[in-house]
C-alpha cells in the first residue's frame, strides 16, 4: 500500500503505530527527504516523520540554485564544491524538468572582488572539480559581449564578465518529488507529526519517538530500529530532547530573498553580482518575476516564524540598486520575499558568511543520529552518508545486509525525461492544449517546471472546472485536485506555497482563487466553518510576512503581526 492521498491519512497514522520501522527520520526537510528515500531505496523500512508541512524549514527558503558554490572556492573548500559541484548534474538528470540548466553572469566590475585573470582561473578551476563538460564551461566575455548578454549592465566600470554552468530549481518542490519517489520504494512519510521525545529500553538506547498529530491532535509512540534526526535549524531542539547537546552546536544564519515585478527589473539573464560591502548577491529571472539575495546575518528568534525585515530588505534593494543602477527599486516594489535559516555547525571567530556549509553526522550515546549543515545540492550525498552508517550499524548489530547507494539512478516523480529538450518538447505539447483552454505557453512552461508529465494528469480536470470557474481558477482547482489526492496536501498554505509556490513567486495569482479553493477543501475535508477561519487567518499572515517590512525590532518580536 503506498500512500499519499489525503484521505488515506488515518490508514497511514495506524501503520505508524502498528509497524517496527528499521529507520525513522525526524523531518520533512531536503535532507529528511533525501535520507527517506536512500534508505528506502536500498531495502529499509523507513517512516519519516514531519511536524508541519514538507519543505516548510529551510527547503522552501534558499537561492533555489543547484549550484557548486563559486564562493567556497575562494574559501578553499575544495572539497565541498568538488562534491556539490559534481552533484549538479546527477540531480538535474534525476529531474530536468525541475532542475534546469541556468548560466550564471558574474559581472567584472573595477575594484570589484575578483579580477579578470582571477575569475577566469577560478571559473576553470570550479568547472574541473565540478566535472563540467568541455561544451559546458566557463566563457570569459568582453565588455560588449557582457552587455549583450545583460542590458541593465550599463556600468562606466564594467571590465567585462564571466558566464558559467548552474542550475536552478524549486527547492520545495524537489524536496515533495523526493518523498513522493521515497513513497515508491515503500517509505511511509507524514506531515503534520512531531517527534516530542525519544522512547528507550532499558539500556538506555533510542528505540523511536513519541509523536503528537497536529491535525487530529492524538499521540502515539513510533518504533524504530534506528532514528536520524534531520531537523534542520531545529537539530539542536532534539539533541536537547535526548539529553546530547553536547561538543559542537548550530549557528542560524537568516538569509533573506526579496521578489519584484520581472517588469521592474528586466533580467535576461542571472546574474551574480558584488556589492559593495564585499559580499555578492544573486538576481534570479523566473517567469512573471525577479527574485534577489541574500542576506546572511546571525540569528536568535523564533524558529518557527522567520520573517524579512525591513533592514534587511533595504539592504537588498540597496545592493541591487548599486549594481543595476537604472532599476532605482524601492521597498514599494517588492512584492513578495522569504526568509530562511542555515543550519550551519559553529565555529568559534567566524561571520557567519565565512562559516562552512559543510554537513556533520553527530551520533549520541543512547543511539541517536543527527545530520545538519549541507547544502540542498549536496542531500543525495548527505543522505548517502548517513544511510551507509545506519547499513553499517545493521550489519555489525543485527547482521542484516542491505544494498549500496542507488540514488544517483532513481528518476525523480514527475519524470522520466531523456534530457532539457525533452523538457521543453512537453511544454510546446501542453501549450497546444492549453490554448484550447485559454491558457498559453506561460501556463506550460509553469505547469512542467513544478510537475513534469503529472502536469498531463491535470487536463481532464482542467476542462472539467472549466465549464464553471474562470480558466485561471480552473488551473488552480486542477493543481489543487492533484495535490489532495497525491502530495498530501492538507491546508491552503501546503497548496499556495510548497506545492504551487505562488506566495513568493505569483502573489496576485491566490487572491482571484483562495475563496473557491478554499470551498474545495472545505468540501473534501469537511472542514468546519472555525476550521476554514483558521486557515483563511494563516494564509492572511503568511502574505503579511511576506509582503509588509517592519524594523528588524518589531519583525523578531514573536507575537508581532508583521
Ligand atoms: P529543513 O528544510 O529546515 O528541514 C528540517 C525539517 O525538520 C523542517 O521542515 C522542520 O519542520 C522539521 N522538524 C523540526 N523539528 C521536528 C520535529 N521535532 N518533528 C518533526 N519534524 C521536525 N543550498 C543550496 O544548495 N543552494 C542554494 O541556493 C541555497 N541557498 C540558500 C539560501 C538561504 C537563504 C538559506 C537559508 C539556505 C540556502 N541553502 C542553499 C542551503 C539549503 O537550503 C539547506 O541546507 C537545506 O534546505 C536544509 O535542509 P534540511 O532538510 O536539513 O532542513
Amino acid at each position: 500500500m503506498t500512500y499519499l492521498a489525503a484521505n488515506q491519512r488515518n490508514e497511514a497514522i495506524q501503520q505508524l503505530q502498528d509497524t517496527q520501522f528499521d529507520l525513522l527520520v525526524i523531518g520533512g526537510g531536503i535532507t529528511g527527504a533525501g535520507i527517506a528515500l536512500d534508505a528506502a531505496s536500498r531495502g529499509m523500512r523507513v517512516a519519516l516523520v514531519e511536524k508541519n508541512d514538507f519543505a516548510s524549514g529551510t527547503s522552501s527558503k534558499s537561492t533555489k540554485l543547484i549550484h557548486g558554490g563559486l564562493r567556497y572556492l575562494k574559501q578553499m573548500e575544495i572539497k565541498l564544491v568538488r562534491e556539490v559541484g559534481t552533484e549538479r548534474a546527477i540531480v538535474h538528470q534525476l529531474a530536468p524538468h525541475l532542475v534546469r540548466a541556468e548560466k550564471m553572469l558574474l559581472p567584472l566590475i573595477e575594484g570589484g572582488t575578483y579580477g579578470k585573470t582571477a575569475t577566469s582561473l577560478g571559473l576553470m578551476v570550479y568547472d574541473l572539480l565540478a566535472k563540467v563538460l568541455p561544451e559546458d564551461r566557463r566563457r570569459m566575455l568582453t565588455v560588449p559581449e557582457t552587455k549583450n548578454a545583460e542590458p541593465l549592465l550599463i556600468r562606466e566600470d564594467l571590465k567585462g564578465g564571466g558566464l558559467y554552468a548552474e542550475y536552478r530549481t524549486d527547492d520545495a518542490r524537489l524536496t515533495i518529488e523526493l518523498i513522493k519517489t521515497a513513497v515508491q520504494y515503500g517509505a511511509l512519510p507524514i506531515n503534520y507529526v512531531e517527534a516530542t521525545d525519544f522512547t528507550y529500553d532499558e539500556q538506555q538506547q533510542v528505540t523511536g519517538i513519541l509523536a503528537q498529530d497536529h491535525l487530529d491532535h492524538s499521540t502515539f509512540a513510533i518504533k524504530a530500529h534506528y532514528v536520524v534526526s534531520a531537523a534542520g535549524p531545529w537539530v539542536d531542539e532534539l539533541r536537547n530532547i535526548n539529553q546530547s547537546l553536547q561538543g559542537k552546536h548550530l549557528f542560524h544564519s537568516k538569509g533573506v530573498h526579496i521578489v519584484v515585478p520581472h517588469d521592474r527589473l528586466p533580467l535576461q539573464q542571472s546574474v551574480y553580482f558584488d556589492i559593495p560591502d564585499g559580499r555578492m548577491l544573486f538576481a534570479i529571472p523566473r517567469n512573471r518575476v525577479t527574485y534577489l539575495g541574500t542576506t546572511d546575518t546571525e540569528y536568535h528568534g523564533n524558529l518557527d516564524r522567520v520573517v524579512a525585515s525591513q533592514e534587511d530588505v533595504q539592504y537588498i534593494l540597496e545592493g541591487v540598486n548599486s549594481m543595476f543602477p537604472t532599476a532605482k527599486l524601492k521597498e514599494e516594489d517588492v512584492e513578495s520575499s522569504w526568509a530562511g535559516l542555515r543550519p550551519l555547525i559553529h565555529e568559534e571567530g567566524k561571520s557567519p558568511s565565512e562559516m562552512s556549509r559543510k554537513d556533520e553526522i553527530f551520533e549520541s550515546a543512547s543511539g541517536l543520529l543527527s545530520i545538519a549543515g549541507g547544502k540542498l545540492t549536496g542531500y543525495r550525498k548527505m543522505a548517502e552518508r548517513i544511510v551507509n552508517l545506519v547499513a553499517r550499524k545493521f550489519r555489525q548489530e543485527q547482521q542484516r545486509s542491505f544494498k549500496n547507494c542507488q540514488t544517483a539512478k532513481i528518476t525523480l516523480t514527475g519524470g522520466p525525461f531523456d534530457n532539457q529538450i525533452a523538457v521543453f518538447q512537453l511544454e510546446d505539447e501542453l501549450a497546444e492544449t492549453l490554448e484550447t483552454c485559454e491558457l498559453g505557453h506561460y501556463h506550460a512552461r509553469y505547469l512542467v517546471a513544478n510537475y513534469g508529465r503529472q502536469a498531463l494528469d491535470f487536463l481532464p480536470h482542467l476542462k472539467k472546472y472549466q465549464q464553471t470557474h474562470t480558466p485561471e481558477v480552473a488551473l488552480a482547482l486542477a493543481e489543487w485536485e492533484h495535490c489532495v489526492e497525491h502530495e498530501w496536501c492538507f491546508t491552503l498554505l501546503d497548496f499556495f506555497n510548497r506545492r504551487t509556490g505562488r506566495l513568493y513567486f505569483d502573489l496576485p495569482s491566490i487572491d482571484p482563487c483562495r475563496k473557491t479553493i478554499t470551498a474545495a477543501f472545505a468540501e473534501r475535508f469537511n472542514w468546519s466553518p472555525e476550521r476554514q477561519q483558521a486557515e483563511a487567518q494563516a494564509l492572511d499572515q503568511a502574505i503579511l510576512d511576506c509582503s509588509e517590512f517592519a524594523p528588524a525590532s518589531v519583525a523578531a518580536d514573536p507575537n508581532s503581526n508583521l
